[in-house]
């Protein structure tokens, strides 16, 4: 017999293996996850893949080819919000979040390699910590990405992750994209019940398509600005007794403005009311083919977004107005806000044109060119070999 090249405590390679999940955007249902709202995203063709080897020492190593020099080394039983600190926060996250909710995840070597624009407002760390989470799934047998209900699970595990190891006080909205997407849907997100529904999502079929400006602008979740959004909408909760902002209807909408007096809460409450509301109205357009009412429902959440939030900016603002001024059905910011990503929804054959023409407007104003692409709703996490 040959001898063995492997010493025995040398980690295991016979369950090494490579699990991917995707970025997003989020077709409309903006600054809504956290006040238990309505959300509308879909996956990106853009994946991020982890490569995860369990080791036997407990201790997790991490690299990323966007991280080239660095390997980030951290005791499993040491993970805390300062300790590995930085990217690698989002990676040790999910084997604390996981260890903490009882399961037995092994230490592991992983290496990340992404095609998820980073800070771009298209959910790099959801890609991260998901393509994380499917692998740790896999490694200790849990068996949770077998279907919905075991995937909504290690989504909210990522969520716990991001939001006590990375520092970042995100809603659940990008994990469950990442998670939950099935290719040609959008997923309708209860973020008050947990519900998900796949919703149909085929704009081709419709001689249409999602372009996704990518501005290039600053965007930064974890930052005071999102904290200071979610903080005014559970102020006001508190102030209208409710537990959030998703018990407030349109229809009750006038008194509760009343009751809050003051403009900014007036104004955040605003957009968080109407901003639910326009998520089923879209979710009907797009049942009824409707795409001329869906394209309108796009436009009007960024104007929301943009004067009654007050998280857009000057690039969101020109990406928009350019994409309706060169026939755009619709078009918004998406994600956090602050910079990032604009999508509109146009005719397929103006995809270039609509793209080139935000291009010139941005050189017009000697602003850094901005990257238009065309997507497909694309499938979650999931084990590539
Ligand atoms: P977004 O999720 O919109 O891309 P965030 O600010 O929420 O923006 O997350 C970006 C952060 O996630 C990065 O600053 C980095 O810490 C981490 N991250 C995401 N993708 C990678 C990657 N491929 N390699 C290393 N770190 C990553
Ligand atoms: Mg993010």
């Amino acid at each position: 017999m040959a001898p063995s090249l492997t010493p025995a405590s040398a980690p295991s390679h016979r369950t090494a293996g490579v699990w991917s999940a995707p970025g997003r955007v989020n077709l409309i249902g903006e600054h809504t996850d956290y006040n238990g709202g309505l959300a509308l995203p879909i996956a990106l063709p853009q994946r991020t893949t982890a490569t995860v080897r369990p080791r036997t020492d407990g201790v997790l190593h991490v690299t990323s080819t966007a991280r080239r020099d660095e390997t980030v080394v951290v005791a499993l039983d040491e993970i805390s919000p300062t300790a590995p600190g930085g990217w690698a926060a989002y990676v040790a996250g999910v084997f604390w979040a996981l260890r903490k909710a009882g399961y037995a995840v092994p230490a592991a070597d992983v290496h990340i390699a992404s095609a998820v624009p980073v800070g771009a407002g298209l959910s790099s760390s959801a890609a991260l910590e998901c393509a994380v989470a499917a692998a740790l799934s896999d490694l200790a047998g849990l068996d949770l990405l077998a279907d919905d209900t075991g995937r909504a699970r290690l989504a909210d595990l990522c969520r716990v992750a991001e939001n006590e190891i990375a520092g970042a006080p995100t809603g659940g909205m990008d994990q469950s994209a990442a998670m939950l997407c099935r290719p040609g849907h959008a997923l309708r997100l209860d973020c008050r019940s947990g519900e998900t529904t796949h919703i149909p999502f085929d704009l081709a079929a419709h001689g249409l398509t999602l372009l996704v400006i990518d501005t290039k602008a600053h965007h930064a979740l974890v930052d005071g600005q999102y904290a200071a959004r979610r903080h005014t909408c559970e102020a006001s909760a508190r102030t209208l007794g409710v537990d959030t902002l998703r018990e407030v209807t349109p229809a009750d909408l006038p008194a509760a403005l009343d009751r809050l007096g003051e403009p900014v809460a007036q104004a955040r409450v605003r957009h968080v009311v109407t901003e639910i509301a326009r998520v089923d109205a879209f979710v009907d357009a797009l049942r009824g083919a409707d795409f001329t009412t869906a394209g309108l429902l796009m436009s009007a959440s960024h104007a929301s977004l943009r004067d009654d939030y007050e998280v857009s900016c000057a690039e969101l603002d020109l990406a928009a107005a350019t994409a309706l001024r060169e026939g755009a059905l619709g078009a918004r910011m998406t994600g956090g806000g602050f910079g990032g990503c604009c999508i509109a929804l146009v005719e397929r054959d103006r995809a270039d044109a609509v793209g080139a023409a935000v291009v010139s407007a941005f050189r017009e104003r000697g602003w850094r060119d901005p990257t238009p692409f065309t997507v497909t709703a694309a499938r979650g996490a999931g084990r590539e070999r």
